[in-house]
């Protein structure tokens, strides 16, 4: 089975790149390990940085329920607040929806999808590319990875950041708690953050990164976020009085916001397969969002318009390193603040202080609207 384009994961990365490279007439094929819809560790904030692109695409926000959020809480772990606007705002929507309101779009375009499919392995061979999976082997000219954060094909081809330690957890839940629409809250506990907002139908989503030291060391996610969590009283609040609507959360392990490479083996890399953003920035879908549509572009221009594997690999690598690293690097340092209790405290008092910083901080960790 030969292929001009073949796309590693389904998710915001993967999709959106799929469907632009179909409405631009060129064949491929997405393989994902899952089926639509699932539930995602991920806190389901989008920038508005996205949206008119979005729209572009036809995808109906408001029919899919999507929760209009323009201001912003920070609280410490001792329970101080600091609130703001939120310059760009964004909107909150389930994964659950907007993966499979994507894929919806990826099909009517003509992407060839193939679900249930975990790709075991993606070699470079020469002028092209063989990717396995348990049934079948694929060729492919260009091969987009957009397979996430952490996956054993990472191990294969030997990326240096799989050598380092990854020492968070994720942890998601929905919930129902009366908490205003509009608003977005970052509460601050010791070793993590956690972030409430509407998703569609009345529903929150909860969830949380914390250091896997935590979980260790109290031995259970209840016992945890009882010990933990809760000492932030915004967060007991949250623990107590909201009704959980899963029945046991979603958890993700090995988190790691190391640099990584977004052109590795002559794959392309997309969304967190080439740079994960520390979630209390907001922006790690919009990224891979923006990231899927650039590879996109740059995969039609090689096709469409014959430039040769060294400029399309190029151009690409450029765009993502303009686009991209500044807010990487902003997001791995405020990330350091919200790691001890005194620094948390402290970046509240300051932020206070001086609000203009804050906006500032979240101008370079956001780019703008396209
Ligand atoms: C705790 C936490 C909270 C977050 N909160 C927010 C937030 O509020 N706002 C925000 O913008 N961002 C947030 N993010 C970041 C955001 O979730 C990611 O940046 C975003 O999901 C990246 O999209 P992606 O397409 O690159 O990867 P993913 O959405 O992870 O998609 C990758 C896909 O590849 C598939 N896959 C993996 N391996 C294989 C394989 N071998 N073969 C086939 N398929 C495979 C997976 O099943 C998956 O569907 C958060 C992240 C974390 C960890």
């Amino acid at each position: 089975m030969k292929y001009p384009i073949l796309i590693a994961g389904g998710g915001l990365a993967g999709l959106v790149c799929s469907i632009e490279l179909a409405q631009a007439g060129l064949r491929v094929i997405l393989i994902e390990r899952k089926k639509y819809p699932h539930h995602k560790v991920c806190g389901e904030y989008v920038s508005n940085e996205v949206r008119p692109y979005l729209e572009k695409l036809r995808l109906d926000l408001k029919a899919l329920g999507a929760v209009e959020i323009q201001r912003f809480r920070l609280t410490s772990p001792r329970g101080n607040v600091l609130d703001t606007r939120l310059d760009l705002g964004g909107f909150g929507i389930s994964r659950y929806r907007l993966d499979a309101a994507l894929y919806e779009l990826a099909l009517q375009a003509g992407v060839e999808v193939v679900l249930n499919t975990t790709i075991t392995d993606i070699q470079w061979k020469a002028d092209g590319f063989e990717v396995q999976t348990p049934e079948a082997c694929y060729q492919a000219e260009i091969v987009v990875g957009a397979y996430g954060k952490r996956a054993r094909l990472d191990r294969q081809l030997e990326r240096p950041f799989m050598q380092q330690p990854s020492p968070y957890l994720g942890v998601k839940y929905h919930v129902r708690y009366d908490f205003p629409d509009d608003l977005i809250a970052l509460h601050n506990f010791k070793g993590g953050y956690c972030g409430i907002s509407a998703v569609e139908e009345g529903k929150f989503c909860f969830c949380y990164l914390i250091e896997r030291a935590a979980l260790k060391a109290f031995g259970s996610i209840p016992v945890m976020e009882k010990k933990v969590l809760a000492r932030n009283p915004h967060l007991y609040s949250i623990l107590h009085e909201a009704e959980f609507l899963y029945d046991k959360p979603e958890v993700i392990n090995e988190i790691s916001f190391a640099p990584k490479k977004a052109i590795e083996n002559h794959i392309l890399m997309a969304g967190d397969a080439a740079g994960l953003i520390t979630p209390l920035c907001g922006n790690g879908m919009a990224m891979a969002i923006r990231a899927g549509s650039m590879a996109a572009h740059e995969i039609t221009g090689y096709f469409n318009h014959h430039h040769n594997r060294a400029q399309l690999e190029e151009k690409y690598a450029q765009r993502w390193q303009n686009e991209f690293s500044t807010r990487l690097w902003v997001g791995r340092k405020i990330q350091r603040l919200f790691g001890s209790e005194a620094l948390s405290e402290m970046a509240l008092h300051f932020f206070g202080m001086v609000p203009p910083a804050m906006r500032l901080v979240i101008r370079r960790t956001h780019g703008s609207p396209f």
